[in-house]
């Protein structure tokens, strides 16, 4: 047994070959102390790495969970964020609305930001480590806060960022006025079906009514109530969305840009209040 034979079960398992590769580096790292450092050097795994990897893999075949809920952790923009069940794995996609969202807030100097459906709060926390702004997440699950408020900790951001139970913007005061309002709303429509892996995650934070444009229809409505003039709105897209949202927005928003992911896909748009 080694970390070729190990790697092949999950390849056999049918995990594409370079996910596979990738969650055995993480799988290693996190069980097994096991760094990239370690592989280049040639050192060997002992027999208790070796069983514990196994075991790990086996787990991951066996239940389909998500590479990230076995270990609890997952990587973003540059950090380890807590994760549960009860809050939705952050995606590489996500990395591209929070690096546009970095980028407006430095480039206006806006200081109060709202993270809408905050799940993990890898948005909120990723803003709060990067920029001088402030933020509120607000999520609907008590799970879901329990989990941001622990990676505020995780990444020592004390109260730069805070977190309220809100079903949008229920639990926000129209006093409370903000520069920018992001969200990562749940997007696929209702009904669509899901790898087994995505079954793991919460419903609530994939499936949307309305061929999953509800929550964005519902946000845009509301937002101009808590922006400051001239404030902003931005939104992860699912596919196939840009054009519907963009519709949503023009009747407030002016200006507005849409950003591609690597794959091509409409995954970011943002504008700001006319
Ligand atoms: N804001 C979190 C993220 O982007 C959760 C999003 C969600 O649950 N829809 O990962």
């Amino acid at each position: 047994m080694n970390i070729q034979t190990i790697t092949k079960t999950l390849i056999d398992a049918g995990i594409e070959e370079n996910e596979a590769k990738k969650e055995i580096k993480m799988l290693l790292e996190h069980f097994c102390s096991y760094t990239e450092m370690d592989k280049i050097r040639g050192t060997a795994l002992d027999e208790v790495q070796l069983s514990t990897l196994k075991e790990k893999v086996l787990e991951r075949v066996k239940t389909r969970k998500p590479v990230q809920y076995i270990i609890g952790e997952a990587y973003f923009m540059g950090e380890f964020f807590k994760v549960t069940p009860g809050v939705l794995i952050p995606r590489d996609e996500t990395e591209i609305l929070v690096t546009k969202a970095i980028e407006l807030i430095k480039k206006h100097n806006l200081k109060d930001v709202l993270d809408i459906g905050t799940g993990s709060g890898c948005i909120a926390c990723t803003i709060a480590k990067q920029t001088p702004a402030t933020v509120l997440g607000v999520d609907i699950s008590s799970d879901a806060l329990r989990v941001a408020l622990d990676n505020v900790t995780k990444l020592g951001i004390n109260n730069r960022a805070v977190f309220r139970k809100s079903d949008l913007f229920s639990k926000v005061r129209e006093e409370e006025k903000f520069d920018l309002i992001i969200s990562n709303p749940p997007y696929i429509p209702t009904g669509t079906e899901l790898s087994a892996e995505v079954q793991h995650e919460p419903k609530e934070a994939l499936f949307a009514e309305e061929n999953g444009l509800k929550l964005y229809r519902e946000i845009v409505e509301q937002a101009p109530g808590f922006l400051k003039p001239g404030g902003w709105l931005m939104f992860e897209l699912g596919i196939g969305e840009a054009v519907q949202v963009k519709r949503f927005m023009e009747v407030f928003f002016k200006d507005i840009v849409i950003e591609k992911d690597l794959a091509g896909i409409e995954r970011v748009i943002f504008a700001q209040l006319g």
